[in-house]
C-alpha cells in the first residue's frame, strides 16, 4: 500500500483526497492492462477512462454555462491522477496524460467551435495528440520548419513531425507550423487538424524502450480552414509554452508515481527476502538505500504539488516551479528505480518484473516536454532574473 500521508499536506482539499481514493480504487480494480498491442491497449484505455468519467479532468467542459470563461484545469487533480495511474500502469498514465496535453491548446486558447472537440476528448470518443517536435527542432522549438501557407481562405500545411505520441491513432492533432509573422519563435501558429484529413500520413512508427503509440508524421498539402487556427497568427510558441506550463508538473507527477511504486516494491522485497540469516531490510546498507529513496519521493512530491498548487491558486505562469518539479521528480525517480533494481538483485533485471518495467518507463520522462538540461536553463534564467 502506497504512502498516502502526503494527502494531508495543505496543498489539497477534501475534494482532492476523495479523488485520490477513488482513482486508487479504480486503478487497483482495472490495471495493469496488457501491453502486447499498444495501439489497441491505448484505444481501450482512453475509452475506459472516458466511460468512467476520469477524462473529464483533462479539459474544461465546453458545455459549461460560460464557455468563454471555462473552469481552469485543476493541476493538482491532473497530478494526483497521473501519480496514481503511473504507480499502477505507465500506459494508463500515458493514455490519460495525452488527452490533456493533446487537447491542452484548445482548452486554454480554443474558439467556441474548436472547444466542441473537448466534449469528445473528455468522453474518450476522440484521441488527442500534440505535434510540436520535428527532426531538427526538438529542444530548439523555435527552429521548426513545417510551414502553413495561406491557401485561399485557409492554410496549407507541409512538412514532417516526429516523436508524436498517439501518432497514427489520434483523432485530432494540435499542430505547430511556421506562418512567418516574425523570425524564429515569433512566426509560429497552432492548428487543429483532424486525424483523418487528406494529406496526413504516418511516415514511420517509432519503437521505444517503454512502447506506446509513437510516430513520425508527414503533412503533404494538408488543407485546413482559417478557423482551424488556435489563437492568433504568430501565437503558436506562446500557446505551446503555456500548455507545457500546465502539463510539465504532471510529468513530474508521473515520475513520482513510478518512484513510489519502486519504493513500495523495495520495502516488500527487503522484508520478505531472507539473506545472511535475516530479512534484507535488516542490512544497514539496504536501509541507507531505502532512506535515500524515501527522501527523494517526499522531496519530489513537495515540488510537484507546490507547482500544482501555485498554478491552481491563480498564478498566470509557473514556469520556474513546474521546471523544478519536472527536473527533480523525473531525475530522482530514475535514482529511486535504479536502487529498487539493485535491491531486487537478479530479479530486478528480469524482463517482465515490475521494477524492470519501471526502469524502462521512467527514462523518456527526462527527455520529453523539455529535457532535464533545458529545465536547468529555464530555472537558472528565472532565478538570475529574480535575483
Ligand atoms: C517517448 C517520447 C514521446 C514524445 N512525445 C512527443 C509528443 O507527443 N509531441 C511532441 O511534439 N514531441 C514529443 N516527443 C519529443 C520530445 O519532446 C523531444 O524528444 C525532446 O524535446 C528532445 O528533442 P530531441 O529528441 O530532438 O533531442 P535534442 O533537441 O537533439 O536534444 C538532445 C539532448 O541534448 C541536450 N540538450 C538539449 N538542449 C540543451 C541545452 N539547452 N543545454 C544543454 N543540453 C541540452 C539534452 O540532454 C537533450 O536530451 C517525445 C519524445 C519521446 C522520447
Amino acid at each position: 500500500m502506497a504512502d498516502t500521508t502526503f494527502l494531508n499536506w495543505p496543498f489539497f482539499t477534501d475534494r482532492h483526497r476523495a479523488l485520490a481514493a477513488a482513482i486508487e480504487r479504480w486503478s487497483a480494480a482495472n490495471l495493469p492492462v496488457g501491453h502486447s498491442d499498444v495501439d489497441a491497449a491505448c484505444r481501450n484505455l482512453v475509452a475506459h477512462l472516458g466511460a468512467d468519467g476520469w477524462l473529464a479532468h483533462t479539459a474544461p467542459d465546453p458545455q459549461a454555462p460560460n464557455p468563454q470563461a471555462p473552469t481552469p484545469l485543476d493541476v493538482r487533480t491532473l497530478c494526483l491522477m497521473r501519480e496514481t495511474l503511473a504507480r499502477h500502469d505507465g500506459l494508463a498514465d500515458f493514455a490519460f496524460a495525452m488527452q490533456g496535453l493533446g487537447a491542452g491548446p484548445i482548452s486554454l486558447f480554443g474558439s467556441t467551435e474548436q472547444r466542441a472537440w473537448l466534449k469528445r476528448t473528455r468522453s474518450g470518443a476522440a484521441i488527442a495528440a500534440f505535434a510540436l517536435t520535428e527532426q531538427k527542432s526538438g529542444s530548439d522549438v523555435a527552429n521548426l520548419a513545417m510551414t502553413a501557407e495561406r491557401d485561399g481562405g485557409g492554410y496549407r500545411l507541409d512538412g514532417e513531425k516526429t516523436w508524436i505520441s498517439n501518432g497514427g491513432i489520434a483523432d485530432l492533432y494540435v499542430v505547430f507550423a511556421r506562418t512567418g509573422e516574425g523570425p524564429g519563435a515569433k512566426g509560429l501558429s497552432a492548428f487543429l487538424v483532424p486525424g483523418d484529413i487528406s494529406g496526413l500520413s504516418v511516415a514511420e512508427r517509432l519503437d521505444v524502450i517503454a512502447p506506446h503509440p509513437l510516430a513520425r508524421l508527414k503533412f503533404d498539402r494538408v488543407r485546413v480552414p482559417a478557423s482551424a487556427m488556435i489563437g492568433a497568427p504568430g501565437d503558436g510558441f506562446k500557446i505551446a509554452m503555456a500548455t507545457l506550463d500546465v502539463f510539465r508538473s504532471t510529468v513530474g507527477a508521473a515520475g513520482l508515481g513510478f518512484a513510489r511504486r519502486a519504493l513500495d516494491e523495495t520495502i516488500a522485497r527487503s522484508r520478505s527476502r531472507e539473506l545472511f540469516g535475516g530479512p534484507l531490510a535488516d542490512l544497514q546498507m539496504v536501509q541507507a538505500h531505502i532512506a535515500d529513496m524515501a527522501v527523494d519521493v517526499d522531496a519530489a512530491a513537495l515540488l510537484v504539488y507546490r507547482a500544482a498548487w501555485t498554478k491552481d491558486s491563480g498564478a498566470q505562469r509557473v514556469t520556474r516551479e513546474a521546471s523544478m518539479a519536472k527536473l527533480f521528480a523525473t531525475d530522482r525517480a530514475q535514482h529511486v528505480i535504479d536502487r529498487a533494481v539493485q535491491i531486487h538483485g537478479g530479479d530486478g533485471v528480469r524482463r517482465g518484473h515490475i521494477v524492470e518495467r519501471l526502469y524502462r518507463e521512467i527514462r523518456a520522462l527526462r527527455i520529453y516536454e523539455g529535457a532535464s538540461e533545458v529545465q536547468k536553463v529555464v530555472i537558472a534564467r528565472q532565478t538570475l532574473a529574480g535575483a
